[in-house]
């Protein structure tokens, strides 16, 4: 059994800072991260390019830089793989965890590599830093596990001349509809609320707007996804139902922590269910000995903590981990 002093659950950019933080105290962590390195990240659409400068995605005091004024995809992943070798951080990719036994001091976390095989790591401390990607949010409609239904956009080309209906009306929702547009897709946006969401980036929001306002891109605000057919799907709007001819789906309606991970461990939530329980000194959860870092101390308010501001969580988290075993 292979021990150290601490555990963290995620190699995303939170649990890569993390373990930086508490190498910096002299202490041993590890990192079990069930895709690659910054697997969210990978997963991100092929082309897209951050919202944030260079300098706000930067841990350990490594300079980051990028061709534009935006870092890309590309150049984020080249830059956290960097981080990774250069602090020799001690990450065993491809190894999903599964659960978590002992208490505070003696916690044994147990995982399954992708051959299924068994893998355990004993420690004094677990953080989670699992991020939301891996959850989408359902529409709970019939035909929504459809295959032409994809929570993930990750480029337009394969929709070249198809009907791509595109729910939701936020940054993934108003990137894709415009790149599935340009693209040559015949592009239906359909949202519960009254426009274009207000959050949606500045540089990005008069596009997609005057795109529908041009009629390039038809869009059902106030309306909603009734259901998923083969080769349509039925629309809930103000002026009645829809039936509209449809090849794909892109349900861009959110992502969300792993809650019924956190329950399972004994994680409260707050009493609006929606958000994890953390001392905002600390960010150690309910449950003694456990750390949440990253997006997921959020909760369903994933637009709350990003990169920027969730980089700082590992300097927090190591400074009491440190107080508690040096
Ligand atoms: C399209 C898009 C664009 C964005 N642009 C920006 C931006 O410009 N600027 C910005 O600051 N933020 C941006 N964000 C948000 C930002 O990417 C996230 O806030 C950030 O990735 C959170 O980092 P994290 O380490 O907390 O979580 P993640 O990056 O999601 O990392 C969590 C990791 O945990 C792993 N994991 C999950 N469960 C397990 C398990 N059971 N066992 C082992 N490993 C597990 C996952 O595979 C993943 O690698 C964007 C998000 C999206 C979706």
């Amino acid at each position: 059994m292979e021990r150290f002093d601490v555990v963290i659950v995620g190699a995303g950019p939170t649990g890569l800072a993390c373990g930086i933080e508490l190498a910096r105290k002299g202490l041993r962590p590890v990192l079990v991260e069930k895709g690659c390195v910054v697997n969210s990240i990978y997963n991100y659409p092929t082309h897209m390019t951050f919202f944030t400068t260079p300098e706000l995605l930067e841990i350990g005091d490594l300079p980051m830089t990028a061709m534009g004024e935006k870092p890309t995809r590309t150049e984020a992943l080249k830059y956290y793989r960097r981080v990774a070798e250069h602090y020799a951080l001690d990450i065993r990719q491809y190894q999903t965890v599964e659960r978590i036994e002992g208490q505070d001091g003696d916690f044994l976390v147990r995982a399954a590599d992708d051959r299924g095989c068994p893998q355990a790591f004993a420690a004094a401390k677990v953080i989670l830093a699992t991020g939301y990607y891996d959850r989408p949010n359902m529409m709970h409609v019939p035909g929504e596990h459809l295959p032409k239904v994809i929570h993930y956009y990750k480029e337009a080309h394969p929709y070249y001349n198809q009907d791509v209906l595109v729910v939701g009306a936020k940054n993934s929702a108003a990137i894709a509809a415009l790149e599935l547009h340009w693209s040559g897709a015949r592009v239906t946006l359909v949202h519960r609320g009254e426009g274009i969401s207000k959050s949606v980036k500045y540089w990005i929001k008069p596009n997609i707007e005057n795109r529908i306002a041009a009629g390039e891109i038809k869009a059902y605000f106030r309306s909603r996804v009734l259901e998923i057919r083969p080769d349509s799907a039925r629309l809930q709007t103000p002026e009645g139902e829809v039936t509209i001819g449809n090849d794909f789906v892109f349900a861009m309606t959110g992502y969300h922590p792993d809650f019924e991970f956190m329950e399972r461990h004994g994680i409260e939530m707050d009493d609006s269910r929606a958000r994890p329980v953390t001392d905002p000194e600390t960010l150690e959860s309910s449950r003694k000995g456990i750390y949440l870092a990253g997006c997921i101390v959020a909760g369903m308010a994933t637009g709350e903590i990003f990169i920027e501001n969730g980089r700082f969580h590992g300097g927090k988290i190591a400074e009491d981990i440190a107080r508690k075993l040096v």
